[in-house]
């Protein structure tokens, strides 16, 4: 592996914690740059395997098949927040990890990340620290109700959260996160989710991909619409706010952050949910509206390339298929103007991301944001 600040030519190998769709579409445009992606993943099967140029399968927790791999790549990156603290200290120690531990480390753990971002002067929802039974009633006394109760770690789509309506809900809210060390959020009366992908080089440039509005379906990002609709100020405002996070975190390579807006007397004010330190299913629109995706854009960063423009050439609705929504694939690939993208996944479970869609529009004429 690299050390520092080394620049990684065309013919260089990338080394690819995780083997799941994102994984998948950063191998393909490894490939495109003329890069070598290597994934390291326990699963058989796994999406990103059958587009890479070659595979490790081991547990993350697998010392000498971590050691081989960091001695076979020049960078290592990861498609997941979760990697292990020791797996990242391992392959840190062999050479270039990007984006760096410091990113991983602030993304893992909720009451972190919130504590990382009110430091900031970066406006969040109320939180308070839980770490016990006794903690969330003293908690739920700081923040109120309505609050939500979020697992630390591990939490994604949903899972590792309990509304607490009234402080009666409180005893039920811990035991269904299984009394984890926890975080409680006042709930935020939010009008719609916006996120922002935004990009950090080696150099410390970057470059934001346009806001856009997600709507999500049983916990799960159903569709994103791109762009959102902002006025220019608050567009403006939600590139600021993640682009200060990438610099805060000294960050390289793609992040997503998702960010609440909420009324505020007769103006809008955005507040940050969270950041995930990989590229981001609400930046996959950029694969066909822009001339570099997210995903081509993360391995310039990792690579220390110079970043593409982020301009965005159409607009663009962006659906996931889940479980046996791919079965319409057909209709999907007839439908005018629209890209599909199946992740080559065997069995459609229900929850599981197995395709996304991309229909385009010209410049400013994208139909209006439904619910459904
Ligand atoms: P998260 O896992 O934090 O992304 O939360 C999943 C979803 O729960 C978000 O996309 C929101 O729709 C909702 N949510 C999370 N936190 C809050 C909050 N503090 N107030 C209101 N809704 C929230």
């Amino acid at each position: 592996m690299v050390e520092g600040n080394t620049i990684i030519p065309p013919g260089g190998r990338i080394g690819i914690l995780g083997g799941g769709q994102l994984g998948r579409m950063l191998a393909m445009a490894a490939a495109e740059l003329g890069l070598h992606a290597h994934i390291y993943c326990p699963d058989e099967n796994a999406p990103a395997t059958e587009v890479a140029n070659e595979l490790t399968r081991a547990s993350y927790d697998d010392e000498a098949a971590l050691t081989r791999f960091a001695r076979n790549v020049d960078v290592v990156t990861y498609e997941f927040e979760n990697v292990p603290a020791e797996t990242a200290r391992i392959l840190s120690e062999q050479g270039a990890v990007r984006p760096g531990p410091l990113a991983l480390a602030t993304a893992q753990d909720r009451l972190v990340e919130k504590t990382f971002l009110a430091a900031r002067g970066i406006a969040t929802a109320p939180f308070a620290d839980v770490a016990d039974e006794r903690g969330l009633a003293a908690a739920i006394e700081r923040v109120g109700c309505p609050s939500i109760l979020k697992t630390r770690r591990f939490g994604y789509d949903g899972k590792g959260q309990a509304r607490i309506g009234t402080r009666g809900d409180a005893a039920a809210a811990y035991a269904k996160i299984g009394r984890a060390p926890a975080i409680l959020e006042g709930f935020v009366p939010f009008e719609r989710e916006i996120s922002v992908v935004v990009a950090r080089g080696l150099d410390g440039t970057t470059a934001a991909y346009d806001p856009v509005e997600n709507i999500h379906k049983n916990h799960i990002l159903d569709r994103t619409f791109a762009p959102a609709t902002l006025d220019i100020p608050l567009a403006e405002d939600a590139c600021a706010i993640a682009t200060h996070i990438a610099c805060e975190l000294d960050y390289v390579g793609v992040m997503g952050v998702e960010l609440f807006l909420l009324p505020d007397g007769n103006a809008r004010r955005l507040l940050v949910n969270e950041i995930a330190p990989r590229v981001h299913n609400s930046g996959h629109w950029t694969m066909d509206a822009c001339t570099v995706s997210q995903f081509e854009q993360h391995i310039r960063a990792i690579c220390g390339w110079p970043l593409g423009a982020p301009a965005r050439h159409s607009d663009a609705i962006m659906t996931n298929l889940i479980g046996h929504e791919a079965d319409e694939w057909q209709r999907r690939a007839a439908e005018p103007a629209t890209a599909i993208h199946l992740y080559g996944k065997a069995e459609a479970r229900p929850g599981r991301k197995m395709g996304h869609a991309t229909r385009l529009y010209p410049l400013g004429t994208r139909p209006p944001v439904t619910s459904s």
